[in-house]
């Protein structure tokens, strides 16, 4: 993914309409895997807002400390991880009818390289 959203979201959707790539749905989209809790990232598309913002745009709109955080880099090095939270309560990867589930390894995206893997893997505020 690159970001995630946490329950610190207060569903106002500010951030959505702001994400370059249409990465973001809302708390009662059937797709979200948080469905009636809360608005949530789709990592196999979320790019870091990298090639269309200096910063994550969503972070910029969103009004609640804590609410977006880094998450890992969707690359092939990550595969296993974003594999074993799908369809887990924590990611629901998309399902291509020809390629099959849209993991790192069927298409990466870009990552903010400057972001150490700790905060990464800390799941820290991505702060602006
Ligand atoms: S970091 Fe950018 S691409 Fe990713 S969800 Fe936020 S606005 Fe969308
Ligand atoms: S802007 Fe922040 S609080 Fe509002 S819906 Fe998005 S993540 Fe939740």
């Amino acid at each position: 993914m690159a970001v995630m959203i946490t329950d610190n979201c207060i569903n106002c959707g500010d951030c959505a309409s702001e994400c370059p790539v249409a990465a973001i749905l809302g708390e009662s989209d059937e797709k979200n895997p948080h469905k009636g809790e809360r608005f949530y990232v789709k990592a196999e598309s979320c790019v870091e807002c990298v090639g269309h913002a200096n910063v994550p745009r969503c972070a910029e709109a969103c009004p609640t400390e804590g609410s977006i955080v880094w998450d890992m880099p969707y690359t092939v090095d990550f595969e296993e991880y974003y594999m074993s939270g799908n369809d887990n309560n924590v990611y629901k990867i998309r399902e291509h009818k020809k390629k099959g589930l849209m993991l790192p390894s069927i298409k990466a995206q870009p990552f903010i390289q400057e972001i150490d893997m700790k905060s990464r893997e800390l799941h820290v505020n991505v702060s602006l």
